[in-house]
């Protein structure tokens, strides 16, 4: 629980539009960080990582009148909040291992982002195509009426079954699809997002730093005694906070062991999930949502203006976060699996 600043309620944190122009900074950023790292100042919350979880919770208590200061030890959003598949969603395959206050949860956030951040968020039209040896269709209609009814929906349309030789979306696929479904989910850009959050956190007098890793906290005088590594120079600053926050991503035993205290008795068990970008393969703006030959969904949707996305694989990772790349083994099986739906096969 994050501590609330006295007489604070709701959090009053927006997001900019990076279309309008900013005020001029008051300060250079090596003033800021003299600021940030002045032996008189106590902040009430230090954040340790700039992906989305630690750029929004900065963007959420500064709103709230706290007094917040967030280290990034690399560029912003330089982990998994730049490296992901950009949909804004509920989460539809999450209704197969029956997560549905998950699912309901991501949808109300899904709602709150698009009035948000809307320069950020679009809607984004799903089809799935139907495929007679995988999950039959009375339970994909059944996910998608829950998925539709789950939370309320004001702007995206609701979900439908299409016959694709009807449908313009038919016209990419193989012509032994012949029925599937459309639903309604929104697509977004994952750095831009956490950009705007750092921003809003910001304009409520947050203190943010990248290129700055975190090293230590230890507890001295009822405070936390953070060291950080200035990553330019190699030398070393200090700050004190009365709590922190780790949201260090995949990083996050190795921060937690470095904190005084924490008793780390678990492993974290990471995934690495690849996509591929290809050149635009069908017109219109609508996607694919994929189900594979294992089982598994995987998504194809327009990419920038002229590319198509997509992914994901799935797969066991042990090593360190900043060493995952993706395999040729992986770049096949995307391949193979979208051109066993599209109709020009994908090279
Ligand atoms: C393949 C894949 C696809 C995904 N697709 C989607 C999707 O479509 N939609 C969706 O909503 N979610 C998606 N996710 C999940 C989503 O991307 C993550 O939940 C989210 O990005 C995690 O953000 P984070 O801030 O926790 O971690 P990160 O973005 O990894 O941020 C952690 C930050 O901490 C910093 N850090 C680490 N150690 C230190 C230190 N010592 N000092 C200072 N800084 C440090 C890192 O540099 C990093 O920037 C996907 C995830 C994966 C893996």
């Amino acid at each position: 629980m994050l501590p609330m600043a006295p007489g604070a309620g709701r959090s009053t944190c927006s997001l900019p539009n990076m279309g309008a122009p900013e005020p001029a900074p008051a300060e250079s950023p090596d003033e800021n960080e003299k600021r940030m790292t002045s032996k008189t100042e106590t902040y009430d919350l230090f954040v340790i990582g700039g992906g989305i979880n630690g750029a929004a919770i900065a963007c959420d208590a500064a709103g709230r009148g706290l007094k917040v200061a967030l280290a990034e030890m690399s560029d912003f959003a330089e982990g998994t909040s730049s490296r992901s598949s950009k949909l804004i969603h509920g989460g539809l395959r999450y209704l197969e291992t029956y997560d549905f206050k998950l699912v309901r949860d991501a949808l109300i956030e899904r709602e709150i982002l698009m009035r948000k951040a809307p320069h950020l968020v679009w809607p984004l039209r799903l089809v799935l195509p139907h495929v007679a040896s995988q999950r039959p269709r009375w339970l994909i209609r059944l996910g998608l009426f829950i998925y539709d009814h789950l939370a309320q929906r004001k702007v995206l349309k609701r979900s439908e079954s299409i016959d694709f030789r009807k449908h313009p979306s038919g016209a990419a696929l193989k012509p032994q699809y012949r029925h599937g479904f459309a639903y309604s989910d929104c697509r977004g850009d994952d750095s831009r997002l956490v950009i705007a959050n750092l921003l809003g956190a910001q304009r409520h007098g947050a203190r943010i730093l990248a290129r700055h890793r975190f090293l230590s906290a230890e507890r001295v005088d009822e405070r936390w005694r953070v060291a950080l590594r200035r990553v330019k120079s190699g030398t070393v600053a200090e700050i004190a906070a009365k709590a922190l926050v780790n949201a260090a991503g995949p990083w996050v035993i190795d921060v937690a062991r470095n904190i005084e205290g924490m008793k780390v008795s678990r492993r974290l068990r990471m995934v690495r999930g690849s996509h591929i970008v290809v050149p635009r393969q069908w017109q219109g703006e609508h996607g694919y949502f994929l189900q594979t030959r294992d089982g598994r969904l995987m998504e194809a949707f327009p990419y920038e203006s002229d590319f198509t996305l997509i992914g994901t694989t799935d797969e066991p990772w042990d090593e360190a976060p900043e060493k995952v790349a993706i395999s040729d083994e992986e770049i096949d099986y995307l391949l193979a699996e979208a051109n066993e739906f599209l109709r020009k096969p994908v090279r």
